[in-house]
């Protein structure tokens, strides 16, 4: 590409081109724009409304000492979420007439940091939205934040006596938790405590459905799966609650086909069969009247509406229809009340409301300069000439045939191989064998830019293109940050904040700041596709390049760990106000060094005094001045108190 042509493609760049390329309006449900700045704004009631521009924001954030990396929570995008959620639900009870409502819960799990709960709860007040508890640790959060007597507590998880006690006492407290049995054994548990406490609590049963699923969670159904009674466990526990006179109390059908449903089809099939266990349930004369139909509405994280891992092939509303439709039809040709609906959407109420932005603290990429011919070359380095001079040849045809590229690359790998072979031996030195791997990524680089668009590509040449690419360099850790990056391949949508009027004029991939070859961010949505490399922008001095990972809010935060400790970042709670302004809420720390070594038995004070010691013995032998050791000491106090996290 000449000057000139880049200039002119630069020139005609716009935020919508920007826009396309990372798919922003496919993914970004209205929430995410770009504004004629080229910044990515937020607009949590559609974009229609006054968004906030993002890089305003962390500019303002800044000045209040809250740097990158930084976890945005816009508490309006999860208002907006749940809000949408029920009205999906609504208007499928209205299309099909439904004769019940729809009351949800939030499974903890997702995001048990508190001002999300207490958010969600306040937010759902409305309509008596409910916790699900999937822990003892979680049903303590549910327990106490719950006080509305009409929302419901579903208590999933494993349950000891003490679990089941507690939920049947809370019963008495005036909330409404519903124990749903997941083991055979804890229909025991149930009748012991009962008999113990001369109460009973609200009873569910969790099918294991033999429906198949897929994708990643597809093992959390069939008769394999960790949890739920089979058919003759239920009929066996209906039997033994009836025994017992506890029949009255099983209200509850609920199943769970694990998260991310991708496939429609996947739950049309578990919603028919549940609704025919339900029906009958109620034939062997349990009262029944809720079915839950558990988690797993899914996220479109690559906007791609496809059944592909990163997608769904349904809407909001097409899977609240499915559920309404599918139960209604099984309740009715049957002449059973059709029950109050639950469901225990997690991922999709919380993924949208986070965003993380992080800065780049440099970037590195593989020279690709031709070194000059220095004198009498070695053999391998003058084939490697050789190749490149075929390659040039290849590549001023004006149809490249693919086989040519294909070998001229083999020779180029198996003369590099000879250069590598003779370093070993001693017969080339560090200078020649620079120059044998710079002629090598020389022709890589000459094979990408003549790759036709069009042909199937062989595999070692498509790879070239990330070997490539330019390693931005990340102010975050990935297994703190995107665990599931790593943990199951999860891809979510990446892309800078700002210059978005600018034409990306680089292709890389972000490494973390950890010391793991595996903290790498090297996997893109590519509208139901996976690229090994983002467009980027080249960083400017003195200015920060910000990259959002979008969707985010559900797991990661949890799931996240501290390899090699690095701590949670700081996370801000946002709120829109009316005239485009905004307001925070809570700025909820992130780790400091002192937390994340306290996290692992160190005490602070005990490290800081063990150097303090060290100093005073070096100052004695004269190896240290004293102005220096108390610098030393000072850099160790400050950073203690400080994030994990290279701030400037
Ligand atoms: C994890 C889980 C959920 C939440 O699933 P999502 O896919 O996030 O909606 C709901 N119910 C149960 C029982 C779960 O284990």
């Amino acid at each position: 590409m000449t000057k000139s042509k880049t200039n002119t493609d630069q020139s005609e760049w716009t935020v919508q081109d920007s826009s396309l390329l990372y798919g922003l309006e496919r993914w970004g449900n209205d929430y995410f724009s770009i504004n004629k700045a080229g910044n990515i704004c937020v607009s949590p009631q559609g974009k229609d409304k006054e968004g906030l521009d993002l890089t305003h924001l962390l500019n303002e954030l800044k000045g209040r000492n809250l740097t990158p990396p930084l976890l945005l929570r816009f508490d309006d995008i999860l208002e907006d979420r749940l809000k949408k959620l029920q009205k999906a639900f609504e208007d499928a009870l209205k299309k099909y007439e439904y004769n019940n409502i729809y009351q949800g819960v939030f499974p903890i799990k997702c995001n048990q940091q508190r001002h999300v709960v207490e958010k969600i709860l306040a937010i759902g007040q409305k309509w008596h939205f409910g916790l699900e508890a999937g822990s003892k640790a979680e049903l303590l959060i549910a327990l106490s934040l719950i006080n509305d007597p009409k929302a419901l507590l579903i208590c999933n998880g494993y349950k000891d006596e003490r679990y089941i006690e507690t939920a049947i006492l809370a019963r008495q407290l005036g909330r409404q938790p519903i124990i749903v049995i997941e083991q055979p054994d804890e229909v025991q548990r149930i009748i012991k405590a009962n008999k113990i406490l001369g109460a009973a609590p609200l009873i569910g049963i969790r099918a294991k459905l033999s429906s198949q699923s897929s994708g990643r969670w597809g093992t959390s159904i069939g008769e394999k799966s960790k949890f739920g009674l089979s058919i003759p466990e239920i009929l066996q526990a209906v039997n033994q609650l009836n025994s017992e006179g506890l029949l009255n109390e099983l209200t509850l059908l609920h199943f769970h086909i694990g998260s991310q449903i991708n496939d429609i089809a996947v739950l049309k099939n578990a919603l028919q069969e549940a609704s025919q266990i339900y029906v009958e349930l109620n034939r062997l004369g349990a009262p029944m009247g809720f079915l839950d139909v558990g988690g797993g509405l899914g996220v479109d994280y690559d906007g791609s509406r496809t059944a592909s891992p990163a997608s769904t092939n349904y809407s909001l509303q097409n899977y609240a229809n499915d559920v309404v439709a599918t139960i209604q039809e099984c309740c009715e040709s049957n002449n059973v009340k059709v029950p109050r609906l639950i469901s225990e959407s997690g991922r999709a109420l919380s993924s949208h409301f986070s965003v993380l932005v992080f800065n780049i603290l440099g970037t590195t990429s593989i020279s690709t300069e031709i070194p000059p011919i220095n004198g009498n070359e070695c053999l391998s380095v003058k084939n490697l000439r050789d190749t490149l001079n075929t390659l040039q040849d290849i590549c001023n045809h004006t149809s490249i045939d693919i086989s040519k590229l294909q070998e001229a690359w083999n020779d180029a790998l198996k003369f590099k191989e000879d250069a590598l072979a003779a370093f070993r031996l001693g017969f080339i030195d560090l200078t020649t064998r620079a120059t044998a791997e710079q002629l090598t990524w020389a022709c890589a680089k000459k094979i990408i830019a003549h790759i036709p668009n069009n042909s199937l590509i062989p595999e070692d040449l498509r790879v070239l293109n990330a070997t490539l690419g330019e390693t931005y360099y990340a102010n975050i850790s990935i297994f703190r940050s995107a665990p599931d990056t790593w943990a199951i391949e999860q891809l979510f949508p990446m892309m800078p904040i700002h210059r978005l009027n600018e034409k990306p004029n680089q292709l890389g991939h972000f490494a973390d700041l950890t010391c793991d070859s595996d903290g790498k961010l090297e996997r893109f949505i590519d509208n139901g596709k996976v690229k090994s490399l983002l467009e980027l922008h080249s960083l400017k001095t003195n200015e920060d390049y910000l990259i959002g990972m979008f969707l985010g809010g559900a797991y990661q935060e949890i799931m996240g760990n501290l390899h090699n400790l690095f701590g949670s970042t700081n996370a801000v709670h946002i709120r829109l106000t009316k005239d485009g302004k905004y307001k925070l809420d809570h700025v909820v720390k992130g780790n400091t060094k002192g937390d994340v070594l306290h996290a692992v038995e160190y005490d602070s004070e005990q490290l800081l005094e063990r150097l303090r010691m060290a100093s005073e013995l070096a100052i004695q032998k004269g190896t240290l001045k004293i102005n220096d050791a108390q610098r030393l000491i000072e850099h160790i106090e400050v950073s203690l108190r400080k994030s994990t996290y290279l701030q400037e």
